[in-house]
């Protein structure tokens, strides 16, 4: 397998357009408000988004209360893709996005015409750092016979130079197709993902070396003692881990597609390799089931092995509050993409919708292919 060897975690001497590292992330990330704090800051959020004709969408992994919020005045919580087509239906004019950056960019690619903030625009993602566009067009020109297809957590610049954008609930899909068709793949940036794909797929793939700093963290040997604690118990992974824990799985999927399997019939425990945010969703899902978080710790272990993205806990209900409330009128906090820059990364994107609809694939929304296709994937 070709390797490019890409930092993405970078160490303090790092590049200087790196503008919040995950030690900056974790010190800014917002203080729990009082009860009381809580209460008034969400009667007067759910009153801005109205008055701004806003609708609130937010991932899995944020705070529960943005979470909450976000469902309770009929915005969204779901993964990248999901929120971004949900942005588009939305008959709103302006949409608040409680995520990481490229989930912005993405809703502002996908609805040039509508203004997308942010509670904080600073929060990005170890994968989208460690792709910079530059350093990725150099690549791809290096190997002009191969198909670009990219993650959806990568920049606009970095869509912009790309073929194919996927997540990983179609992943499988679209790289099996064009294999299939006898194309070389040239993937970027989740190694782990890549590899994953490229075991399934056999696709020729020449592999970026990102990763993302919260799955990357989760440990086999730990997980196999856990699961020898657990023996009934079904172990849900993320293919953003490393293969030693995806090989131990017994679904590998999406975050959709793991919130859904917890409501597989006849299972009451499962162990969860993902963001720890996720376990929200899942509770409010499976509300009889027990989950248990997949090990970070262990002899290898890091100040990093919490199971939650620095970058997505910035988000908090007095930022959220703030960028509605003079965000609007100041700026900040709006996301920009530069109109032809972002014409150029909607083609990727929009082939893969393309893709979805044509192949009867709805997506992250809809059943998971991944998850049926690979239930059982763990060491048998
Ligand atoms: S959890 Fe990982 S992939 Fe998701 S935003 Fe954070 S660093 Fe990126």
């Amino acid at each position: 397998m070709d390797i490019k060897p890409v930092e993405f975690d970078l160490p303090e001497h790092g590049s200087p357009e790196i503008s919040c590292k995950p030690s900056q992330a974790w010190a800014r990330v917002p203080a729990q408000p009082s009860t009381a704090e809580k209460s008034a800051l969400k009667a007067e959020i759910k009153a801005l988004l109205k008055a701004r004709d806003a609708v609130l969408v937010a991932h899995y992994y944020v705070d529960a209360e943005l979470q909450d919020l976000a469902e309770e005045t009929g915005g969204c919580v779901s993964d990248s893709l999901e929120m971004a087509r949900f942005g588009r239906e939305s008959a709103h004019q302006n949409l608040v996005v409680a995520g990481v950056r490229f989930m912005g960019e993405t809703s502002k690619i996908l609805n040039p015409e509508k203004r997308v903030f942010m509670p904080d625009l600073d929060a990005t993602c170890s994968l989208d750092l460690g792709c910079p566009a530059d350093e990725f067009a150099a690549f791809c020109d290096q190997h002009p016979d191969r198909t670009v297809v990219v993650y959806a957590n990568t920049s606009a610049a970095v869509k912009a130079r790309a073929d194919w954008m996927v997540t990983s609930s179609i992943a499988l899909d679209i790289v099996g197709h064009l294999h299939a068709q006898g194309q070389k793949i040239l993937w970027a940036p989740d190694r782990h993902l890549g590899q994953y794909i490229q075991r399934q797929t056999g696709a020729d793939m020449m592999l970026w070396q990102g990763s993302c700093l919260v799955h990357d963290e989760f440990k086999a040997e730990e997980l196999k003692m856990l699961k020898a604690q657990h023996p009934d118990a079904l172990v849900l992974v993320h293919p953003e881990s490393p293969q030693a824990v995806v090989e131990l799985a017994d679904v590998v999927g999406s975050t959709t597609q793991l919130i859904r399997a917890t409501q597989t019939p006849g299972v009451n425990t499962f162990i969860v390799a993902t963001d720890n945010g996720i376990l929200h969703k899942m509770r409010q899902f499976a509300p009889d089931k027990m989950l248990i978080e997949a090990p970070t710790a262990g002899n290898s272990a890091t100040c990093k092995s919490c199971a939650h993205c620095p970058w997505m806990a910035m988000n908090g209900l007095v930022n959220l509050r703030d960028v509605l409330k003079t965000g609007f009128d100041s700026g900040q906090g709006e996301v920009h993409v530069e109109p032809a820059l972002g014409r150029q990364a909607y083609r990727c994107i929009d082939r893969m919708l393309d893709f979805a609809k044509t192949h009867g694939i709805s997506g992250p929304r809809g059943q998971g292919r991944l998850e049926q296709a690979h239930q059982g994937v763990g060491p048998a």
